[in-house]
């Protein structure tokens, strides 16, 4: 017989969120605890995903972005802080969707990610790593080669990816 106290409290709207999509509870999940100060979800989402978000304590903003083609996009961040979903919308709302240095660094920032694998990333995409497959897997970010924070950060992210698994 499991011992049901191993098991941690289900988080209201984590189970309904991982019924529409994993990737988006896994995020979900990583933002409330903390792990990452803010999240982007690049499509909409409808009342009761966003409501799902709220009840996991955190403040959602559905942003406007423009593509090459001049369509709209709508985003969706999320994030415990006010302040982190204000920075995202006063630099990014009705903005085109790029990929400079200079937005991937602020991005990266907002988004958690380790510096050191934001700037190789920028010089390199994907460059080789030394991360099996499965830890990589684990992350938003593609790690440098000998990261130092990657391993620190692989953990918490592992623990978080397992507890949501859990939940059915
Ligand atoms: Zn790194």
């Amino acid at each position: 017989m499991p011992d049901t106290n191993c098991h941690p409290n289900p988080i209201p709207g984590l189970r309904t969120l991982k019924a529409i999509d994993f990737e988006l509870a896994y995020l979900a999940l990583l933002t409330s605890e903390g792990l990452k100060p803010l999240s982007r979800w690049e499509k909409p989402l409808d009342e009761r995903s966003l409501e799902s978000l709220r009840r996991m304590d955190m403040v959602t903003k559905q942003i406007r972005r423009t593509v090459k083609t001049g369509s709209d996009v709508i985003e969706t961040v999320f994030s415990r802080s006010p302040a982190y979903i204000d920075l995202y919308e006063k630099r990014f709302e009705n903005t085109a969707v790029d990929k400079s240095a200079e937005t991937q660094r602020f991005e990266g920032f907002l988004f958690g990610y380790p510096p050191c694998c934001i700037e190789q990333y920028i010089i390199e995409p994907y460059a080789r790593n030394n991360l099996p497959e499965h830890e990589q897997k684990l992350l938003f970010h593609w790690a440098c080669s000998n990261c130092a924070v990657t391993p620190l950060l692989l953990p918490a992210y592992e623990r978080v990816y397992n507890r949501l698994n859990i939940i059915e």
